[in-house]
């Protein structure tokens, strides 16, 4: 019997990791020529000031529409291509695509925001990341402010001495950097302060819980004080609800950014609502 049960539970699991292994596959076949085919978009999630009540940027987040298993989230497909290496070629387009829209939309004659694009591991260790920037940037004639770059904790973690010297010579270049998903990763507090970083993201996980759990006040207030005395700016990740929005004002939150003011949406429909129209889109106490 216990014989038995145990060729089924072997059964079950190498079923299950065929089953994985085979969407891994098929994915990493489609990846293969999804930029060539054109299937990677933008989407732009505003970034508002909590002070002014302002868009004062967007992160750019990638789309994957593919013709041939429709739409994949970065979640699954960002892995697979920073193991096949294709990230760097995705990377690259990011910016490129980034970038671009911002030059789009100062041709129109509107003013853009800041635009912040993801960064993976790979894109921090090879190559020069600081030039291929500048390189892209100058290309299009587009001043450096308008673009920032978020790399996260565990980029940082691979290699500290590495990060340290890039991100000097990316700000010594005014390209602003900061720090994705913060407080989820193994932060060296030595390093830290060692690090030339605009901004701190505050992971959505703290946020998600936060008007109940006051573990999660604690840690969110504890972040926004480190970055205060460190000379950073902070911005709030997930924020769904107005109550969260009140809370993060009240602990000295500076930005915020969440599905309570808008998802992640095409260039067009961001242009639309957050850049031909400046006002304040929250209200916020003087
Ligand atoms: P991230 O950079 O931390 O981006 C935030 C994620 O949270 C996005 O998911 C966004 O759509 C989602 N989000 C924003 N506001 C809310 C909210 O209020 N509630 C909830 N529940 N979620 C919210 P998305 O677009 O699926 O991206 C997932 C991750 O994939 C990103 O996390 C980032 O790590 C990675 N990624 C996305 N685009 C790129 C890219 O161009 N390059 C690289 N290397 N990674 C990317
Ligand atoms: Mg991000
Ligand atoms: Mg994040
Ligand atoms: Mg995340």
């Amino acid at each position: 019997h216990a014989k038995h049960a145990g060729r089924n539970r072997f059964a079950f699991f190498t079923e299950k990791m065929q089953a994985t292994s085979t969407r891994a596959l098929t994915l990493s076949n489609a990846l293969h020529d999804a930029l060539e085919q054109n299937e990677f978009s933008l989407h732009y999630q505003p970034q508002v000031s909590l002070i002014s009540g302002k868009v004062i940027g967007a992160e750019a987040l990638i789309r994957w529409h593919s013709k041939k298993l429709g739409h994949v989230s970065p979640g699954e497909f960002i892995p697979l291509a920073e193991e096949s290496g294709q990230i760097l070629a995705i990377g690259e387009w990011v910016v490129r695509t980034a970038v671009r829209q911002i030059q789009q939309w100062i041709e129109a004659g509107i003013t853009p925001v800041r635009i912040a694009v993801n960064l993976s591991s790979a894109q921090f260790q090879v190559g020069d990341l600081p030039k291929t920037t500048i390189k892209i940037l100058n290309e299009y004639r587009i001043p450096v402010e308008y673009l920032e770059l978020e790399l996260t904790e565990r980029i940082v973690a691979k290699d500290p001495e590495h990060t340290v010297i890039i991100l000097e010579s990316l700000q010594e270049l005014g390209i602003r950097t900061s720090i994705d998903d913060f407080g989820t990763g193994y932060s060296s507090l030595s390093y830290l302060q060692r690090f030339s970083v605009y901004k701190l993201k505050i992971d959505q996980s703290f946020v998600r819980n936060m008007t109940t759990n006051t573990n999660d006040q604690v840690i969110i207030g504890t972040i926004i004080l480190l970055a205060q005395q460190l000379g950073m700016t902070t911005i709030a990740e997930g924020v769904e609800t107005k109550a969260q929005l009140d809370m993060l004002n009240n602990i000295g939150c500076d930005d915020i950014q969440g599905y309570y003011i808008s998802r992640p949406i095409p260039a067009e429909a961001f242009k639309k609502a957050y850049l031909e129209n400046k006002q304040r889109i929250i209200a916020v106490d003087d």
